[in-house]
């Protein structure tokens, strides 16, 4: 198969009622990358695949909702049958002082910036520092001719457009409805719609909507601003980026 995309968790900020937090697996062909591990993501994962098929992990930033499961995967690395160890784990420089158990050995950790590029079996990825206070990192992915942009958590002031033109698809979070612009430092469903418009994105998939938010009324003001139908992240749905 080629470039994929499952989703883990789409919730925004804490799990909504069934649902889990942000994290996904992008796949082509024998590679696989979790990317983002929010609370829940662990337990979704293993209905994909099993923990010893993970190549690596890519955490976009320290917030909570982004990586805690990191912890509970490193309990069933180290001391599951075999015990598996040397796992790569790429992640911004900040992140590390907030773990609670000693990485090594059963991870390699690599802290990665703005700007830089890493090829983790078939996928190529680059990164770009978003908006959102903490050092967080957007990825692009390409893989067989195919890209797959993704926002991580991001204010205003970043756009997709800072991960190259040609994305088929923009996995973009959509934290607030219009109304609630400039409360936190997250974009707004218009706000990623215009991102994607901006940055010429093929297909626009929301994510990370704040539980309470409703998502229909997201899904009409991002599909307004993109100019294009936009879709919601489905939690445990896998997309087929084309
Ligand atoms: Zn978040
Ligand atoms: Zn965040």
């Amino acid at each position: 198969m080629g470039l994929s995309l499952t989703v883990l968790g789409c919730s925004g900020s804490y799990a909504a009622p069934g649902g889990a937090c942000s994290g996904y697996l992008v796949r082509n062909g024998d590679t696989t990358v979790w990317l983002d591990a929010g609370p829940g993501t662990l337990a979704t994962l293993q209905q994909h695949t099993d923990l010893g098929g993970v190549d690596a992990v890519v955490l976009s930033h320290e917030h909570p909702d982004h990586w805690h499961d990191l912890e509970g995967y490193l309990v069933a690395c180290r001391y599951g049958t075999p015990p598996r160890a040397g796992i790569p784990v790429y992640a911004p420089a900040s992140l590390r002082a907030h773990a609670y158990f000693d990485l090594e050995p059963t991870f390699a950790w690599h802290e990665v910036a703005d700007g830089d590029r890493l090829t983790v079996g078939g996928l190529d990825l680059t990164f770009s520092r978003t908006d959102h206070g903490v050092e967080t990192l957007a990825v692009r992915v390409d893989a067989g001719g195919r890209s797959l942009g993704y926002s991580a958590d991001s204010g205003p002031d970043w756009s997709l457009e800072a991960l190259g033109p040609t994305l088929d698809l923009a996995l973009c979070e959509a934290t607030l409805t219009s109304d609630e612009e400039g409360k936190v430092q997250h974009m707004s469903a218009r706000q990623a719609g215009a991102s994607a418009r901006a940055a010429g994105a093929r297909r626009l998939l929301l994510t990370h909507i704040w539980p309470t938010v409703d998502r229909e009324r997201s899904r009409s003001e991002a599909s307004d601003a993109f100019g294009a139908t936009a879709e919601l992240a489905e939690h445990n749905a896998q997309y087929a980026v084309e």
